[in-house]
Formats: C-alpha cells, sequence, structure tokens
C-alpha cells in the first residue's frame, strides 16, 4: 500500500476547522458573516453557555436554494467566487467556502433555509460531525436562514479543553458581534445569552443613530470624548470617531479598524494610528478609536490569512501615510470649545454598578466630589501680586495682553475657555465661561504652549545640523545601505546626512544639532528598520520633539508662582490659539470643565 494516502474528507474539514474554529466566537463570526452576505438586515443571535452549549443564528437574508443546502456544508463550496478574477476583486465577507464545512465537522450543526416566501417552503440540513453526510427533510421557516450549533468540540476533546470560562468564551463572541455591528449601521442586531437580551441595536441611519450605537457598542464615555474624522484624498477615504488623548485606556481594547468594512487587525494601520497620537498621548497608554478606511477593493488584498483579520495593500505607504495625516491633523486641531472638555463628572459602571471617573482615565482618585469637599476658603481669588513682583516667562503675558473686560461681555461672546477668577494654590487657574467653572493646570498648559511654538520654529527656520568631525561609520545589511540611498531626501531633510560606506557600511557625516548628545547611530539604525517594514519613519522628528518638550518643559512656568489676573486670561486665549493644547507634553489633560450642572448635582440643588 502506499504510504501517501488522500485524508478523508472529514479529517481534512477537522484540520481546517483547527485555523478557522478556534473558539465559539469564530463560529459566531463566520456564520454572521454569511448572513451578512446574504443581504439580511436583521440576524439574531442566540447563545447558551458561552456558545458551547449552543449558538443559534437567524437571519433574513436571501436564504439558501433547496438543492444548494447539502452543498453549502460541503467543503470549498461557495457562492460568493468561482474565478480568480472574483478573487482578487472580492467585496463578500466570505469567499473560501470552508466556514460551515469546518464547523459541522467538529459540532452538531443544523442548518435550515428557505429561499422563497412561502414559510412552508423550507428545508433544513444536518450533520453531526460525520463524514458529511447530510440529510435533508422539510421545515418551515420564513425567508432566511437559521444556523445552530450545538455541542462544540464534542468529538475533539483536545479542543475543547482549551476553552475557558463561559463568561470569557461570551466575551469573545460579545467582540465579535460588537465588530460586525460597527461594520454595518444598516443592520438590526441583537445578541441574547442564556435568555436575556444583551444588546439590541436598532438600525441607524442618520449621523446621531449611528453615534447612538456606537456609544452603546463602545461605552457613551467614548462618544462624549471623541471627534468625528473624514478625509478623502483621490481613492482613499477616512471616517469615523477617534478619542480625544484625554480619553486614552491602559490596555488597546477600544481600537476598531475596517477596511472596505472588514475589521482588521493590521501592523502597518495600527503603526500608523500610534504615530499619529505620539505627541499628544500619555506614556503607555493607548487611544480609542472606530475607524472606517474604504479604497477600490482591487488595491487591497484580503486573503492573506484564514481569519482574513490581515490585509496586504498594494501602495502600504501611502495609506501609512494618509492615515497617519489624517488622525495627526485632527488631534492638532481640537481646541478649547470644540468638543465637550474632559468631563470631570463621575460615572456609573453599566456592570459594576461602581462609580468612577471615565474621563480622566487615569485620575480615578481625583473626583468631583472630591474636589468639592475641599474648604470654600480655598476658591477664594488670590490676590493678585502687581506685575513687577512676576519674574520670567510669565511676564510676556501681562505685557501683551492688557486687561480684558469680561463683565462687558454677552455671553456668546465669552471665549470657550472663559476669562480667570483666581489662582488656586500656585498650581491651578479657576476661570469661569458659558458652561461654568474651567479649570486649568497652568504649568501643563504653558509647557504645551512652549512646546508647540519651539517646534513651529523649528520649522520656519529649518533644522540647524553640524559637521562630524570625523564621519562615523555603522555597519548595516545591503538592503540597509539601499534603502538609506532611496531615502536620502528624507534624511537630508532632517538635518542627518548619510554616504555610503561600503557594500555594508554607512557613514554619518552630518546630524542635526538638536541631536548632538544623542544616540545617532541607534536612531539611525530604528529608523532604517521602519522604513523597511512601513515605508516611513517619524522616528527622528519624534526625538527631536522629545528634545523640545524638555526644554519645555524646563522652559515653562512653575507650579506655585502668583499669576496676575491679565497673565492668567493671556494664558487662556493662548491655549485657545495653540495646538494640542488639551494635552500637555506628556499627555496630561491640561484642562478641565466642571459645568453648573455637575456643580448643582454636587450641591443637590434641583432646577
Ligand atoms: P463562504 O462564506 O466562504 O462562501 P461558507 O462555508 O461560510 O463559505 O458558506 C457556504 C455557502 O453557503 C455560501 O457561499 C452561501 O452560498 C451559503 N450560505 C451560508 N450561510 C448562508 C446564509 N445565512 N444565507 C444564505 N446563504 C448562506
Ligand atoms: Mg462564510
Amino acid at each position: 500500500m502506499s504510504k501517501i494516502q488522500l485524508l478523508s474528507p472529514r479529517l481534512a474539514n477537522q484540520i481546517a476547522a483547527g485555523e478557522v474554529v478556534e473558539r465559539p466566537a469564530s463560529v459566531v463570526k463566520e456564520v454572521l458573516e454569511n448572513a451578512l452576505d446574504a443581504g439580511a438586515d436583521r440576524v439574531d443571535i442566540e447563545i447558551e453557555a458561552g456558545g458551547v452549549k449552543l449558538i443559534r443564528i437567524r437571519d433574513n437574508g436571501s436564504g439558501i436554494e433547496p438543492d444548494d443546502l447539502p452543498l453549502a456544508l460541503s467543503r470549498h463550496a461557495t457562492s460568493k467566487i468561482s474565478s480568480l478574477e472574483d478573487l482578487e476583486q472580492v467585496q463578500s465577507l466570505g469567499f473560501r467556502g470552508e466556514a460551515l464545512a469546518s464547523i459541522g465537522s467538529v459540532s452538531r450543526l443544523s442548518l435550515t433555509s428557505n429561499d422563497s416566501d412561502e414559510g412552508s417552503r423550507g428545508q433544513m440540513a444536518q450533520t453531526e460531525g460525520r463524514d458529511m453526510a447530510v440529510d435533508v427533510r422539510p421545515a418551515s421557516h420564513p425567508r432566511g436562514t437559521t444556523v445552530e450549533v450545538r455541542d462544540l468540540f464534542f468529538n475533539t476533546p483536545a479542543r475543547r479543553k482549551f476553552l475557558r470560562t463561559e463568561k470569557t468564551e461570551f466575551n469573545h463572541l460579545e467582540e465579535v458581534v460588537k465588530r460586525l455591528a460597527l461594520s454595518r449601521y444598516d443592520v438590526n442586531f441583537q445578541l441574547r445569552h442564556n435568555q436575556k437580551v444583551v444588546h439590541n441595536l436598532r438600525a441607524a441611519a442618520s449621523q446621531q443613530e449611528m453615534e447612538r450605537r456606537v456609544a452603546s457598542v463602545c461605552g457613551p464615555a467614548f462618544m462624549q470624548q471623541a471627534v468625528f474624522v473624514e478625509t478623502e484624498v483621490t481613492g482613499l477615504r477616512l471616517w469615523g470617531w477617534v478619542g480625544l488623548p484625554t480619553f486614552s485606556r491602559s490596555q488597546a481594547d477600544l481600537q476598531y479598524f475596517f477596511v472596505n468594512g472588514r475589521v482588521v487587525r493590521d501592523k502597518l494601520v495600527a503603526h500608523a494610528v500610534k504615530q499619529a497620537y505620539r505627541d499628544v498621548l500619555y506614556h503607555g497608554r493607548h487611544p480609542a478609536f472606530v475607524l472606517y478606511l474604504e479604497l477600490d477593493p482591487a488595491v487591497v488584498d484580503v486573503n492573506v490569512h484564514p481569519t482574513k483579520h490581515e490585509v496586504r495593500f498594494r501602495d502600504g505607504r501611502s495609506v501609512h501615510d494618509f492615515i497617519f495625516r489624517s488622525l495627526h491633523r485632527t488631534l492638532a486641531d481640537v481646541r478649547p470649545g470644540d468638543q465637550t472638555a474632559p468631563a470631570v463628572g463621575p460615572t456609573v459602571d453599566r456592570e459594576t454598578g461602581e462609580v468612577r471617573q471615565e474621563g480622566l482615565a487615569w485620575g480615578g482618585e481625583q473626583s468631583a466630589v472630591a474636589m468639592a469637599a475641599a474648604p470654600p476658603s480655598a476658591f477664594v481669588p488670590s490676590r493678585a501680586p502687581t506685575s513687577g513682583q512676576v519674574t520670567g516667562q510669565m511676564q510676556g503675558y501681562a505685557a501683551l495682553h492688557p486687561q480684558s473686560l469680561p463683565e462687558q461681555d454677552t455671553p456668546e461672546d465669552v471665549p470657550p475657555l472663559g476669562y480667570a477668577l483666581a489662582q488656586l494654590k500656585g498650581i491651578y487657574i479657576l476661570a469661569e465661561n458659558a458652561a461654568g467653572l474651567v479649570l486649568v493646570d497652568m504649568h501643563a498648559a504653558h509647557e504645551r504652549i512652549t512646546y508647540e511654538r519651539l517646534k513651529s520654529a523649528r520649522e520656519s527656520e529649518g533644522i540647524r545640523s553640524q559637521p562630524l568631525l570625523v564621519p562615523q561609520a555603522v555597519a548595516v545589511s545591503q538592503r540597509e545601505v539601499q534603502v538609506a540611498q532611496d531615502h536620502g531626501e528624507l534624511f537630508a531633510s532632517l538635518g542627518l546626512e548619510l554616504a555610503v560606506g561600503g557594500e555594508e557600511s554607512l557613514l554619518i557625516r552630518q546630524i542635526p544639532v538638536a541631536l548632538r548628545d544623542s544616540d545617532v547611530e541607534q536612531l539611525l539604525r530604528d529608523v532604517l528598520a521602519d522604513l523597511i517594514e512601513y515605508g516611513s519613519s517619524d522616528r527622528i522628528a519624534a526625538h527631536m520633539n522629545e528634545i523640545l518638550s524638555t526644554m519645555a518643559c524646563h522652559g515653562s512656568v512653575r507650579a506655585n508662582r502668583r499669576l496676575t489676573i491679565p497673565e492668567m486670561n493671556a494664558l487662556l486665549r493662548d491655549m485657545e490659539e495653540t495646538e494640542r493644547s488639551g494635552q500637555c507634553n506628556h499627555g496630561r489633560p491640561t484642562w478641565t470643565q466642571l459645568g453648573l450642572d455637575e456643580l448643582d448635582k454636587l450641591f443637590l440643588r434641583g432646577r
């Protein structure tokens, strides 16, 4: 007997299931995607015991022709593509034709469907992890399809052992539903677990309805602190919501990126987003976003991975660049008054009932209640010193901005950050604006202003660089030499002059003055690695920015410095003008708003 044998269809399916069906969540993903591909606008998902016992998904899509029913359950059977050209243009979520076969090989699966409007003409097909022997019989079902998956992995005990608790499995599964719900606003989704409704998301058409869905999927705090983005260049469109840097997370758990409606977790995309937040995010924090990239399906390959979570862009570099630029601009443009201020109002956690500070994700202890508990004397306006007592940088504020006359302004004329009332403990400025009380951390705010000024000065004056007495040789690979040559102009524009020293060697001839105390060799290596991987790198600029940021920090007004009211007002006006002024250079918030209604709540004052 020959040693090489064809695998039985059942074993082949079980092997494929190893890739595609990892846990209940993967079943939900595949079955839901089929429902969406079938044009359903309503899907009901019923789960028992985290999906291990039962997953039942009913849709009102096109349904399956009776003759096709057994085929739907066999491997490499799909109605979605029939040629390589189709694959290159594929718009459906599925196309590999292996999901149902794989799931059927590791569970008890039944597929009931009707492609007509006569409810009695439905058919049901069943498999039980068997050799794809499918029996079909009549069953009543409205137009659409119901897939029922029971006892997942009942015949593959090794797989079953890898399953976690019911709650964990359900969380994974819920995440799948959330992603798909964010990818299709036009579809109604209902998710039930052990007979309880967990999500009931109604189809959303208007921007407001869409935002409501995002809020129920990502939490209301995200929506309150997110800005809407929409940018377009030829062939590329990016839209969605990005969380303000002050709404950062300790984990990368609120990041949704869709490419042509398909959720992806892509390295290139992740890098572009991270880079856009680089200047405004507190170290080690993760941004939150729900973003949609739309481009010609022909220039993105989705057939890179069985679960299709990764994609390959034909021109990855311009996609990276586009995402980075769009987000970078959006984040820079956020000014006081454009959006809801980083709220200090406490919110109640829906699940635990725990009261917490959603806005200032890292400042849980500094609750609005604690602020109000400060003795009233702390709010007594400080006696403004005469300007002669003020030294250093802050004098500029008084000189540039003479007295403003707040009393004469009508409410509409009040600037976003309002007018200063007093200084608290030499750290905070208290100001009054149309909404109520504004609190500003004056050092943090001034630091950002100084930093942005230093950056624009560098942009207008150009980067100063100095030649090295002895060029520094750096051993690199041939590929890196090539990349360095290809990007010669980029390096030159950053003040770094390179020359080829040999087949595997580069020479650093000239470096930016700002980097004279830095490890330029390491920086160069990192930049080359970025260029190879992502086609771009902002490391040099980021590193120079870090140096400017340190300079700004030292050059900025220190805590415990008394400021006059005009100086404080001048600082507020500067904040309104300055890019990214909502966060200090380290990503901490520079100001917050306590609205009148929040104050009223603190004092139990009904209105
Ligand atoms: P693929 O989605 O890659 O085509 P599947 O194994 O997931 O492969 O499904 C096989 C086929 O069964 C699909 O191509 C489709 O024709 C049919 N099918 C599966 N689920 C549904 C559904 N909910 N509604 C209509 N047709 C379906
Ligand atoms: Mg499918």
